[in-house]
């Protein structure tokens, strides 16, 4: 893909490490403007697993079936797929491609699996790890969650740290123990990304040529 004015950035955590409260205040933090520069969006992925309570098609995720899935993949429509947990998760291409030329930052909440495709395709994408502070509290944040059963506690706690063995695979590492100093740590991170020479020579070329012309 050629250079775009729009980054991408990968955010994986295992469940209970505070991602999406933590995209969802970067989120609030960047709203997106008449003018495109600045803005960011999540990408909205498929999945073949059934909604939660709550969840809405198309908000969320796009709720698909196996076979609607699977044809999706024949047709090259994903940017990268993986099976988690038994259900397909994939991040739709065209959309990401878009998005990125009109110049707004995306964020893929994705696994390690993913990551590593992405990666593989635009070595340009921002990878961030976000990793809990502790066992002690990831526990505690697992359990807080509902009244699960201990097995499902433990169950939770055995694919978390699954997820956190991957954390080296990662260009960033931000550990939730503040909220507030985690949900800065990742500003500067997209502020250091959209500061690069690559993106400045896009957004003020006029700039640069009225700076550099007799
Ligand atoms: P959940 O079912 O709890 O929403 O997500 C389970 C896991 O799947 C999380 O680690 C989440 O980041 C990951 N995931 C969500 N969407 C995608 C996707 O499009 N691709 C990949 N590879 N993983 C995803």
């Amino acid at each position: 893909m050629p250079q775009t004015l729009g980054n991408l950035f990968i955010l994986a955590a295992p469940s209970g490490a505070g991602k999406s409260s933590l995209i969802k205040a970067l989120l609030e933090k960047h709203p997106a403007t008449g003018e495109h520069d600045n803005a960011m969006q999540v990408s909205v992925s498929h999945t073949t697993r059934a909604a939660r309570p709550g969840e809405v098609d198309g908000m969320h995720y796009h709720f698909v079936d196996r076979a609607e899935f699977e044809s999706l993949i024949e047709q090259g429509a994903f940017f990268e797929h993986a099976e988690v947990f038994g259900n397909y998760y994939g991040t739709s291409k065209i959309i990401i491609e878009q998005t990125l030329r009109q110049g707004i930052d995306v964020f893929l909440d994705i696994d390690w699996q993913g990551a590593r495709q992405v990666k593989a395709q635009i070595p340009d994408t921002a990878t961030i790890f976000v990793a809990p502070p502790s066992k002690d509290e990831l526990k505690r944040r697992l359990t807080e969650r509902g009244q699960d059963s201990v097995e499902v506690i433990e169950q939770r706690m055995i694919k978390a740290v699954s997820e956190i063995s991957h954390y080296h695979e990662f260009d960033f590492v931000v550990v939730n123990d503040n909220f507030a100093a985690a949900l800065a740590e990742l500003d500067a991170i997209v502020t250091t990304r959209r500061l690069r020479k690559e993106k400045q020579i896009i957004r003020h070329q006029q700039l640069f040529d009225n700076l550099l012309g007799s």
